[in-house]
């Protein structure tokens, strides 16, 4: 394998591996490096038990090709990450990606030298690697969270995070496991833990909404069908507003009477899953709307926990329902009805420190064998200012974005030529269907990427002014939601310390977001600047 190729990628994730796929495809070398020891990106290291998509299996998967769409079968209406892990590798053999692929290499550092026109990146072990492209398929939630917790380094018991979890569980049989995080992955992990240990206490800093999600295996019957409708769902996902077949209730909550709230509430609560952030059109813009499905919510909370103080507890006192990522889960509120398991409240009593053998909190000393941490990503950004890549005029990505991300379409960044990010910020990313939305952008960047090499064309790179049009229309469209009264949100950059507070994603929705995507490439590329030397 050369180390100069015409397309460096980085990430074997779901869109890491298409853009390899791509970029083969159009006959252009490519290096493709992956930390990991193999393909499967964010489903390659959080391989908790219980770790499983919200987004239902037949929409959470390529639609590019066909045969690749009738070759899989899957087994469960939300698939589990060992599926997952597998219909990648089955994509990855398929279209025999991994021959591109260095397995097991961090990337430290990316920078573009303007004398030859191209990206070097270096890895941490001192290798180098050059292209004249260099797309950043690195993931959204992949640089984990390290809580800075006083002693968290002297604990002398087992140590995981579930977004490293080991290839083998460890046994839990008999210990106490203390779980620190309540968010989407320790809310999945939290009944198997309590089902597994001889005690679990679970650690909460903010309650989080669950929806429980009713998986169940689809019959023979319903396999056939998924793949008689593809197309038509599809064809409906395309520019639908979270690139899902799904909609919301044809009224405003505050426009239905009671009785249709309810009921439209029942329903989606019943199919379960991310969608009962969606029920109404209003839901995520108008805070009375919010509250009817918030109240609706944590009725059913009050339903299943039978300690009124617990589920007091459990019931969040921070944000409307869905403008923090909404969970879902397979019984988290019914665990804290068992003997085994303890809800401490972090708001009430705060961890003052993790000793040898303990979490003390200001209340009282919880012992414990096994910590398990649930902490999070620097998400969205994190894992694109590790690498901090460094344009031709000594400019950083770091510094760029030193009070919040700038970008053109979500996709590229003014002053770092040549440079593409998949599903970062400034894209509806982590608010629609992760797959679909990494076909559009890889898509709509090989799309470009041949376009430049046709033309002779050596660097692109956004003009300031349209990037910085981009950045107000997300700022734009965010504000005319209810997402920025979220104070510990991921999406704001809230949950690690010193981040800038600015809402990443894109909140106009994965079909108008595309219909940008289109216009700019159909206006032959407004906004950036294609510069043949
Ligand atoms: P997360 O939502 O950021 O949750 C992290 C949790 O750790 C929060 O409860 C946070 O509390 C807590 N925490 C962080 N630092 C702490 C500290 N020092 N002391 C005490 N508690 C601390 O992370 P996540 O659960 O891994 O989920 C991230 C995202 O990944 C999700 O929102 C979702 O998009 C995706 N995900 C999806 C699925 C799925 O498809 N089902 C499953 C897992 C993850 P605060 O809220 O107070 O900061």
């Amino acid at each position: 394998m050369s180390n100069e190729t015409d397309v460096i990628v980085i990430g074997a994730g779901f869109a890491g591996l298409y853009a390899v796929h791509r970029a083969a495809s159009a006959g252009l070398s490519v290096t493709a490096l992956e930390a990991a020891p193999d393909v499967g990106g964010t489903w390659y290291w959080n391989r908790y038990p219980g770790a499983r998509c919200d987004v239902e299996s037949v929409d959470y998967s390529y639609s590019f090709d066909d045969a690749l769409q009738g070759s899989w079968t899957w087994s469960e209406r939300f698939a589990a990450q060992p599926e997952i892990l597998a219909y990648l590798g089955h994509v990855a053999d398929r279209f025999e990606l991994r021959r591109h692929y260095r397995f097991g290499v961090d990337v430290v550092a990316a920078a573009f030298t303007q004398a030859d026109g191209r990206w070097q990146v270096r890895t941490a072990t001192g290798e180098t690697f050059t292209a004249q492209f260099l797309l950043c398929a690195t993931g959204c939630l992949s640089a984990l969270n390290r809580p800075n917790i006083p002693g968290v380094d002297d604990f002398a018991g087992e140590v995981y995070f579930t977004a490293a979890w080991p290839r083998e569980d460890p046994e839990l049989r008999g210990k106490r496991v203390g779980l620190i995080g309540t968010g989407s992955s320790g809310i999945q992990v939290a009944p198997i833990l309590a089902g597994q240990a001889e005690q679990l206490v679970v650690f909460q800093r903010s309650a989080n909404y669950t929806i429980p999600m009713p998986n169940r295996p689809w019959s023979p019957t319903e396999q056939v069908q998924i793949q008689e409708e593809y197309p038509e769902r599809r064809r409906a996902s395309a520019y639908a507003s979270a690139g899902t077949p799904h909609g919301t209730y044809h009224k405003n909550a505050v426009d239905a009477d009671p009785q249709e709230r309810l009921d439209a509430l029942w329903k989606r609560w019943r199919e379960g899953g991310v969608l009962f952030a969606k029920t109404f059109p209003d839901q995520s813009s108008n805070l009375a709307a919010n509250d009817i499905a918030r109240e609706f919510a944590e009725e059913r909370i009050r339903d299943i926990v039978t300690d009124p103080v617990v589920a007091a507890d459990l019931i969040p006192d921070d944000h409307p329902i869905g403008t923090k990522r909404i969970c879902t889960d397979a019984g988290y509120y019914a665990t804290f009805n068992r003997d085994n398991v303890r809800l401490v409240n972090l708001r009430r009593e705060p961890i003052e420190a993790i000793t040898a053998d303990a979490v003390r909190t200001t209340e009282a000393s919880y012992p414990c064998d096994v910590l398990v941490f649930a902490t999070g990503f620097d998400a969205m950004t994190g894992a694109l200012n590790r690498i901090d890549p460094t344009g031709p005029r000594g400019e950083r990505l770091h510094d760029i974005w030193a009070d919040g991300p700038v970008t053109f379409l979500g996709l590229m960044v003014p002053g770092l030529p040549n440079l593409f990010t998949i599903s970062g910020p400034g894209a509806p990313s982590v608010l629609a269907n992760m797959v679909l939305h990494a076909e559009v952008q890889v898509d709509w960047v090989m799309d470009l990427v041949l376009t430049a090499r046709r033309r002779g064309v050596r660097e692109i790179e956004p003009r300031r002014d349209a990037a910085q049009s981009w950045t107000a229309a997300v700022a734009t469209a965010a504000a005319k939601t209810l997402f920025p009264k979220a104070a510990s949100s991921w999406y704001l950059g809230a949950n690690i310390e010193g981040k800038k507070r600015v809402f990443m994603p894109y909140t106009g929705g994965f079909g108008t977001y595309r219909r940008h995507c289109d216009d700019v490439a159909r206006e032959d590329y407004a906004g950036l600047v294609l510069t043949t030397r």
